[in-house]
């Protein structure tokens, strides 16, 4: 498997599928791949020519060193996985490549959005993913770029970033992939004990609770229950909220159709869910 680390040969050979006229995807990931990353390279693979994938664990958008150290990195895994899918490169850069100095970057006032949820729980999170995903749009210059709706919130700022920074790349959304029990999948989930594990299920639990009483019991009522049902399996709650699916403004009053977000800690390991909750249409 072709595999860049450096700016250089990604710009040579860019420029090479620019003169060959192919489609170029984009796939960005932090590595410790699983069958989520690979649905969006498999997409990917299936709308375009050639499928870039980049593994790159960045730094910038840790707002907790312990959580930056703790995250697993397996590139002979990542590489072995990927063999499994046709006309796929890695950019697996260093740091060092991924950020020179004196690389020009403005920074975006990512407003509301960025404020509120992971925004607000994690300060700088996504200034440091904006810095990321902008030096590697810029870099790599995708006709597409693929961005799991498990981070929905990413999903929206990466939106704003391609229209403020003017990339004119086609972003595309891909469903959550999740084991069969429910759990979303994550790279983090590879730090679960098998009773953390057990435990994290409720997160998943949690919001199927939701979309089944939209339009049955109030907002309120719902969140609370929902929340006992991560409190009693023992996982410490971050958040819980039904937000609206634009905006991802808190909602007081159910619509037709609102997004249930929840982060929380399993043991030392903060997760991150979320479905789409739609009201049931009474004929
Ligand atoms: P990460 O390596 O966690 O930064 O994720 C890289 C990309 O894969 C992001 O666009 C994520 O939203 C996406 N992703 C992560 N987990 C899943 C999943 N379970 N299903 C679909 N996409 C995912």
């Amino acid at each position: 498997m072709q595999t860049f680390v450096t700016r250089d040969e990604i710009s040579l050979w860019r420029k090479q599928l620019a003169q060959d006229h192919k489609k170029l995807g984009f796939v960005p990931t932090m590595g410790a791949l699983h069958a989520g990353h690979l649905s969006l390279v498999e997409k990917a693979a299936q709308e375009n020519d050639i499928v870039l994938v980049s593994i790159f664990v960045n730094p910038r958008q840790f707002n907790q060193q312990a959580d930056l150290q703790a995250y697993p990195r397996t590139l002979e895994a990542d590489i072995a996985l990927l063999n499994g899918v046709s006309n796929v490169v890695i950019f697996a850069p260093t740091e060092a490549e991924m950020y020179p100095q004196n690389l020009p970057f403005e920074p975006m006032d990512l407003g509301e959005i960025g404020s509120i949820l992971e925004g607000e729980k994690r300060p700088g999170h996504f200034d440091g993913v904006v810095h990321v995903v902008h030096h590697l749009f810029a870099l790599i210059q995708p006709q597409k770029a693929y961005f799991g709706e498990k981070d929905y919130q990413q999903l929206a700022i990466i939106r704003q970033l391609n229209a403020h920074y003017q990339f004119g790349i086609e972003i595309i959304g891909c469903p959550t992939k999740r084991d069969p029990d429910g759990l979303a999948m994550s790279s983090r989930n590879l730090r679960l004990s098998s009773s953390e594990r057990a435990n994290a299920l409720s997160i998943s639990r949690a919001i199927r609770f939701v979309q089944e009483n939209v339009g049955l019991l109030s907002i309120n009522e719902a969140k609370n229950e929902a929340k006992n049902i991560i409190s009693q399996a023992g996982l410490k709650l971050d958040y819980l909220e039904i937000v609206d699916p634009l905006s991802l403004k808190n909602l007081s009053n159910w619509q037709a159709q609102q997004i249930c977000c929840v982060a929380a800690f399993c043991g030392e390991v903060r997760l991150i869910d979320n479905m789409l909750c739609e009201s049931v249409k009474l004929t």
